[in-house]
């Protein structure tokens, strides 16, 4: 069982990751590995000044190892609530999680096989996105949305700080108190 499994490891996925796993909870990330983000050039990505997009998607995933996240390639078809547990159906096995965080980019399909309520994209070439309130939570019982798929501008740095804004949500949820996540420098 996880506390939290998050589905897509694009920037707004990984970003989640990152936060949970650094946050001490048991995280999955389920991922299919069709990413937008690896067409991608950036020059307009905060602190990073020009990133390939295959190199930023492989450093977040890094990131998120390295607190202890498991990242999973895998094809999410279906996901079901029962009794305060997600079971998330993969085309090789099933798994079971606390939280799910869908982070699906362009991909509205699992949302949709799962009975999760989607509506017409407001953002350029994006035609569903899951409609989700402003902190992420979908009509499913623990089951949140982040990034692309959740309606935000499509931007690495907006995905990314919306899954973090995401993960410290369902962080926050958990512990039963806001979440604030700062390391300090060392003097
Ligand atoms: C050609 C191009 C150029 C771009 N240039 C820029 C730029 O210069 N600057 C900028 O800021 N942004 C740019 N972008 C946009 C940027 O790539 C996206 O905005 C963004 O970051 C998307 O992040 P995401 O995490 O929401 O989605 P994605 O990065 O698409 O990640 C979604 C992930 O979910 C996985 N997934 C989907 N369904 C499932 C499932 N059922 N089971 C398991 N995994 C699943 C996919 O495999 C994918 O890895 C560009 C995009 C394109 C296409």
């Amino acid at each position: 069982m996880y506390e939290i499994a998050v589905i897509g490891a694009g920037p707004a996925g990984a970003s989640a990751a990152l936060f949970t796993a650094k946050a001490g909870k048991k995280t999955i990330v389920l991922d299919s590995d069709q990413s937008v983000t690896k067409r991608a050039w950036i020059e307009n990505h905060y602190g990073a000044p020009e990133i390939t997009g295959p190199d930023l998607v492989a450093a977040g995933k890094k990131q998120a190892e390295k607190f202890g996240a498991e990242i999973v390639s895998a094809k999410v078809t279906k996901l079901s609530v029962s009794d305060g547990i997600v079971t998330v159906e993969t085309e090789g096995g099933t798994y079971e999680a606390k939280h799910v965080i869908i982070a699906t980019g362009m991909f509205t399909d699992l949302a949709e096989a799962s009975g999760i309520r989607t509506k017409p994209g407001t953002e350029p070439r994006i035609k569903t996105v899951i409609d989700c309130t402003p902190d992420g939570q979908t009509n499913l019982e623990g089951v949140w949305a982040a990034g692309t798929v959740a309606g935000v501008s499509m931007h690495t740095i907006i995905t990314a700080g919306d899954g973090a804004k995401v993960a410290i949500n369902v962080i926050s949820e958990i512990n039963g108190e806001r979440y604030v996540d700062h390391d300090v420098l060392k003097s």
